[in-house]
């Protein structure tokens, strides 16, 4: 299995109709070879039908989830585990990401017991990363992000991916400096390297990401993929930004 170049997070957005639309016009736009090394991370209530549409046109996008919840907490209305995940056909699943962290309070001993239940399962973690606007002011944004890694430590890390989303750049037209990122995924690298990982260790890049600067930040040394919100829920600019990943 390829790892993933392009990420689409869809949030809780879209209806059965439009992803109808949106898989039907990936799938004749984006060519096979590329579908291969793109994710697709669709609201939790529509993997079903999403996994029924790939079949019908012959999409083979990977498919993800954008949360899981930990099989420790047993019986658990309204929760997802690992295992349904991957009963769906979900190969990957989001973990960290900073709306999480905010708006469910999701804090280190929550994330690394997802973590543990999504490798225990077989899926891959996407494990987010990122400072928000005032550690990125009073110049914390490294310690931050050294200090969220803390938790993947004794963990083996050949399916955990990173991605590194600065909370400021999330939904704000406001994408990090072609720089920062690079400096920024170098020392993500090198703080997680050790001999348990495969030859390095994956980052993507996510925060305002459309089709003006998608090309050249996946360009960029240190930069493995791309975690893609807002702009992959347009079918137009999610194949603009595939077709040249
Ligand atoms: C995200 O939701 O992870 C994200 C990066 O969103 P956006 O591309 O809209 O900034």
């Amino acid at each position: 299995m390829e790892l993933p170049r392009i990420i689409a997070n869809w949030k809780m957005e879209g209806t059965s109709e439009s992803l109808s639309t949106w898989v039907k016009e990936v799938a004749e736009r984006v060519p096979k070879k590329i579908q291969k090394h793109c994710l697709f991370c669709p609201p939790a209530c529509y993997l079903s039908l999403t996994s029924d549409l790939f079949k019908k046109h012959e999409v083979e996008i990977l498919l993800g989830s954008q949360n899981l919840d930990s099989d420790n907490n047993k019986p658990l209305t309204g929760g997802i585990s690992a295992s349904m995940l991957s009963d769906l056909g979900c190969k990957f699943v989001i973990v960290g990401h900073s709306e999480r962290r905010l708006f469910f309070r999701e804090d280190e001993e929550i994330l690394s017991s997802k973590i543990y239940s999504a490798l225990k399962n077989g899926l891959m973690v996407i494990y987010c990363v990122g400072e928000n606007r005032e550690e990125k002011n009073f110049g914390k944004s490294k310690e931050k992000i050294l200090e969220q890694l803390k938790i993947l430590k004794d963990l083996k890390k050949d399916s955990i991916l990173i991605a590194y989303e600065p909370v400021w750049a999330i939904g704000t037209g406001e994408s990090a400096e072609k720089k920062d990122i690079n400096e920024m995924h170098e020392l993500i690298k090198k703080s997680l390297s050790d001999s348990n990982t495969r030859d390095e260790v994956y980052v993507a890049y996510g925060g305002s990401l459309d089709v003006n600067n998608s090309e050249s930040i996946l360009g960029s040394d240190y930069v493995d993929g791309l975690l893609i919100g807002g702009a992959s829920l347009d079918a137009n600019k999610f194949c603009n930004i595939a077709q040249k990943s």
